[in-house]
């Protein structure tokens, strides 16, 4: 019923999650009410992120430089290391501010059931950075969950002998809530009040 244009349109933005048909129908419909030039804005972007956006060498964070503009500040204090899921927590914790380490994003959290094991996650580059960096600290910022506790465990074990302080966010990020979700003074008193693993 809708002209080819259209219904591309509306098939594209159910790409994204949680847009339907509903949703996408009338997103679809007010892009065309935007002017030219916000038209042009739009569909550049896409293409600018989906050419210049890629992984830092360095923490696996997304960036598009070589190094993200974290990797590459000095200033940050070199030996604490916060290791998250993926790279929106990496984007909540700057937008707090509270922590100026470094940071280092695996590819997810270790989850046998769903068949995601210690391999899949990136684990090698992050242990090649401990072993070349010296990191006094690693802070895991995971979501609260029972991959998230497996994930930190393991880790932890991997790291049994060297001389790093292991720590955990405290609790008070509520059990399976996504850290996207999660305040930032709920996200502030769990980094202030971390706990170190045992
Ligand atoms: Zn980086």
């Amino acid at each position: 019923m809708y002209p080819d244009s259209i219904k591309a349109l509306i098939e594209s933005f159910k790409y994204l999650p949680g847009i339907g048909e509903k949703t996408a129908e009338r997103l679809a419909f007010s892009v065309l009410d935007l002017e030219d030039e916000q038209i042009e804005m739009f569909s550049d972007s896409l293409m600018e992120v989906n050419k210049k956006i890629r992984r830092c060498s360095c923490c696996n964070s997304l960036t598009d430089q070589d190094l993200c503009y974290i990797c590459s500040d000095h200033q940050r204090d070199l030996t604490t290391l916060c290791v998250v899921e993926d790279s929106k927590s990496v984007f909540l914790f700057e937008k707090i501010g509270l922590f100026h380490g470094k940071y280092h994003v695996l590819n997810g959290l270790i989850s046998p059931l769903d068949g995601v094991n210690p391999e899949d996650i990136g684990l090698s580059q992050l242990l090649d950075r401990i072993h070349k960096e010296k990191f006094k600290e690693i802070i895991f910022a995971f979501k609260p969950s029972i991959e998230g506790e497996t994930t930190a465990l393991y880790i932890k074990k991997v790291l049994d002998g060297l001389d790093i302080k292991v720590t955990r966010l405290a609790s008070g990020v509520p059990i399976g809530a996504d850290m996207e979700f999660v305040d930032s003074l709920t996200l502030e008193r769990a980094l202030n009040d971390r706990k170190i693993i045992e």
